[in-house]
């Protein structure tokens, strides 16, 4: 007999226990769906880093890769036989598994988390409302360990369309910078070189975006190139990596419980804030021009790269729903076209937790000041310099503060767009009145 193994956010061959699943059954037909809804709603960088990877994988292994609605396209390619995926868990994800599962005899096999979403629960079985009660049930739940991978699997030689292989290449042709390497290879060398060099400190270091203290797997997280529960076998349970770990699975389980909370405010108390809609202003945040060294830096790493340091977006996130008075999804939208980890989940309620909308224990009051965050984080001003050249000329931290230069305007930087201890005091009014 013989299967079909459908991959959507689970690009690789090691611990992919759903397409163990489907070798279970003789044979398979690796598949690939390049699937327009998804596609069009995608910016080139994150075109880019999705076909890479898709075409990574398909020199490893037969891969069918078609385009067009996997409505149409699975039931054709499976004709009968039965379709195994990795579960899938965001609002379209499950309308489309729905939709193919009215047609085909769709069999999920784990899932892109290392506890699956909806399975951390309470002693009444609610959801977790706030991280560190899920963290500690979600160490105690536990995962699998990793799965084995299939020595030489019996796969069906690949039978693509000319045009959906088109796609792929002119997107990856058309990346607007350099991405990361793609495939499995390339995130497994990246792992173990964090693994060996930076885990140790890892807990210090994840908050200087002037190090490279992080291990920037996010973007292969998001696709399934490495599964976490992969990470995990290798680190503590304890350890603060696997604490954000954690977290992407924390947020994948409150968007499993609350669809809805993809795009609009999880807690409604925050329902009478009022907003404002500054195209202008907008504009320069998302140009890194804002004139707040810190804020134009990471706004021009996600511009350059497709990824941004988290301490970062936090700062970031902060300045455009506070300093700027602009509702959260109007930035998380811009995140999504250009962050190649761009994933609703954990981006859209790190947009929430920010904003004061989200889970946890981030209230509306708390306003991230740019200015110290900036001397804080990157205390001798490399990372501003690395982003914003014309700062590159004021040394050390002077360069978070311009204005305090004689020279910090002469190479064009932008005077600052608004006064950062005015807007706070406007956001705390906003706040107290939408509080009533
Ligand atoms: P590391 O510090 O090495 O962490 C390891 C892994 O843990 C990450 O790859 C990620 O999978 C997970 N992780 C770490 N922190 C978080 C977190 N706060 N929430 C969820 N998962 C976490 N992460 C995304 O993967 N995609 C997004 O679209 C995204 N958007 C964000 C938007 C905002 C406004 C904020 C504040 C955070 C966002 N994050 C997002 C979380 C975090 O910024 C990134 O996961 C992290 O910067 C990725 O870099 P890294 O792999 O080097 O992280």
């Amino acid at each position: 007999t013989s299967a079909v193994m459908w991959f959507r956010r689970d690009l690789r061959v090691r611990d992919n226990p759903a397409l163990l699943a489907a070798l279970e059954e003789g044979s398979a037909t690796a598949l690939f769906v390049v699937d327009p809804a998804i596609w069009a709603t995608a910016g080139p960088a994150r075109r880019a880093w999705l076909a890479a990877n898709v075409l990574a994988l398909a020199d490893r292994i037969p891969l069918t890769i078609r385009h067009g609605d996997p409505r149409d396209v699975v039931p054709q390619v499976a004709d009968g036989r039965r379709v195994h995926v990795a579960a899938e868990t965001t609002p379209y994800g499950r309308r489309r598994d729905g939709a193919v599962a009215e047609q085909v005899e769709l069999v999920a096999t784990g899932s892109p988390y290392a506890v699956g979403p909806g399975l951390v629960r309470n002693g009444s079985g609610d959801p977790y409302q706030v991280f560190s009660a899920f963290a500690r049930a979600w160490r105690e739940h536990g995962w699998s360990d990793p799965a084995s991978t299939p020595r030489s699997p019996d796969l069906a030689p690949a039978d693509s369309d000319q045009a959906a292989l088109d796609l792929l290449e002119e997107a990856v042709a058309e990346a607007p910078f350099d991405l990361p390497g793609a495939g499995e290879d390339a995130a497994w060398r990246r792992w173990r070189s964090f693994r060996d060099d930076g885990l140790r400190d890892y807990g210090d270091e994840r908050n200087r975006p002037d190090h490279d203290g992080t291990s920037r797997l996010s973007p292969y997280l998001h696709l399934g190139v490495l599964h976490p529960r992969s990470l995990l076998a290798e680190v503590p349970h304890t350890s603060t990596y696997a604490t954000e770990l954690a977290w992407r699975d924390f947020y994948a389980d409150v968007l499993w419980h609350a669809p809805s909370s993809a795009w609009s405010d999880l807690k409604p108390a925050l329902e009478g804030m009022r907003y404002d809609d500054p195209d202008d202003a907008i504009e320069a945040w998302r140009t890194g021009t804002t004139g707040y060294p810190i804020v134009d830096a990471g706004m021009r790493q996600l511009m350059h790269t497709g990824w941004m340091h988290n301490r970062v977006r936090m700062i970031t996130a902060s300045f455009l729903t506070k300093d700027l008075h602009v509702w959260w999804p109007v930035g998380a939208r811009h995140f999504l076209d250009l962050l190649i980890d761009g994933d609703v989940a954990s981006n859209n309620h790190g947009w929430q937790w920010v904003a004061g909308t989200g889970t946890d224990a981030s209230p509306y009051f708390r306003v991230f000041n740019p200015v110290t965050q900036g001397l804080k984080f990157d205390p001798q001003g490399d990372y501003v310099r690395r982003w914003v050249p014309e700062l590159e000329h004021l040394p050390g931290k002077s360069a978070h503060e311009p204005w305090k230069s004689d020279v910090g305007y002469e190479r064009d930087y932008p005077l600052r767009l608004v006064d950062h201890a005015d807007e706070r005091r406007e956001a705390l009014e906003r706040y107290q009145a939408a509080r009533g």
